[in-house]
């Protein structure tokens, strides 16, 4: 005999959410949001663009340290992209940073400093796209838009053991996702949702017993809810490889210099490198930027993009004080390195190059 499951209920993950949800220092905890208190678009916005592919334990810092910085959209858009893209620097996906300085940018000069409310508005801005503008519209404004992350793909693929893999589930997943979402709070459905993809429903070992929907999940009374969702094979990543120069001057300054404002790591600071090719040479010492007793580092730094691992090997060199800078590249004292919008692949390289690897 077939076994039948009651349908999950939103209710019943609010009321769980109601004494479970995590606290976020963006997030307005369901008590104060019965209360009344909305949350901040700007802070919900934030939020929302740091956590794309970055998780809630690697953003809370940079969100605290960006609203200290920026309080409101306006002082961000008053900001300067340099100083913008330094804050981020860490944060990784750096079209991101830029895309959020577009983005206040036109929010307070087209909309007076006031994030759009609907989906449709907010995906019109830079940098918003589907997932976000739901996201935004759900918890800051109250508007019952379905909201589908990767935890909630995996809660609903779960509950309902849905065999399509992703990335071709997601339509159906989404209009799943869309007849559970209720009318009345549904700012604080999608937060729960998060919550239980990101603590009881993890891609691991899932604490069935505690979840609010336990009775209604296929996949957890199969056993196989760590199968789901199902994902269709992925391509194997290509490496490429190239070279990184970090020239080190006698005072311990880096010859550093930004990467041109398109393209990967866009507007980023690096130590000079080669283009990354599969067959790039790594040593080819034509391509450095000064003439000087380059060293090989004995590893190369490693790094892993969306669609390519990075092999880059680093050449060092010392250079004399008195030593000029290249057009377009400046020294960097070790006071003012730290505070340089590097990349972590690049504050890998620069590591290697001083002997810190
Ligand atoms: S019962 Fe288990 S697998 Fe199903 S939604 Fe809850 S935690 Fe996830």
């Amino acid at each position: 005999m077939t076994q039948r499951f009651p349908a999950p209920q939103a209710e019943t993950l609010l009321r769980w959410y109601d004494r479970h949800a995590r606290t976020l220092p963006w997030r307005v905890s369901p008590d104060d949001r019965a209360r009344g208190v909305m949350p901040e678009p700007y802070r919900v916005w934030l939020s929302e663009i740091m956590l794309q592919q970055t998780t809630v334990a690697a953003v809370k810092a940079y969100f605290q340290a960006f609203t200290q910085k920026w309080p409101d959209v306006m002082s961000l858009a008053g900001a300067d992209e340099d100083d913008v893209l330094k804050a981020w620097a860490g944060l990784g996906y750096y079209s991101r940073a830029r895309n959020l300085k577009a983005c206040a940018d036109v929010v307070a000069g087209e909309h007076g400093g006031r994030f759009p409310e609907t989906e449709e508005g907010l995906r019109a801005l830079p940098g918003i796209g589907p997932y976000t503008a739901a996201a935004i519209a759900a918890i800051a404004f109250d508007r019952p838009a379905s909201v589908v992350d990767g935890n909630v793909e995996r809660v609903i693929s779960r509950i309902h053991a849905i065999e399509t893999p992703l990335p071709q589930a997601k339509p159906e997943i989404r209009e799943r996702t869309a007849e559970l979402t209720p009318q009345t709070r549904p700012g604080d459905f999608a937060q729960a949702m998060m919550d239980l993809g990101a603590t009881l429903c993890s891609p691991r070992q899932p604490a069935c017993a505690l979840c609010p929907w336990t009775d209604a999940c296929r996949a957890r009374a199969s056993g196989t809810a760590e199968t789901f969702p199902r994902k269709a094979a992925k391509a194997a990543k290509p490496t490429r490889r190239g070279m990184a120069f970090v020239a080190v001057r006698d005072d311990g300054a880096v010859l550093l210099r930004q990467r041109p404002r398109k393209g990967l790591l866009g507007g980023m600071s690096e130590p000079p490198t080669s283009v990354w090719a599969p067959d790039a040479a790594t040593d080819d010492l034509s391509l450095a930027p000064l003439q000087l007793n380059w060293r090989q580092c004995l590893a190369p730094v490693r790094h892993t993009f969306t669609h390519f691992h990075l092999e880059m090997t680093v050449w060092r060199a010392a250079a004399a004080a008195d030593v000029a800078a290249p057009d377009g590249h400046w020294w960097s004292t070790p006071e003012a390195l730290g505070g340089e919008a590097l990349p972590t692949v690049m504050k890998k390289a620069v590591a290697a190059g001083l002997g810190k690897d």
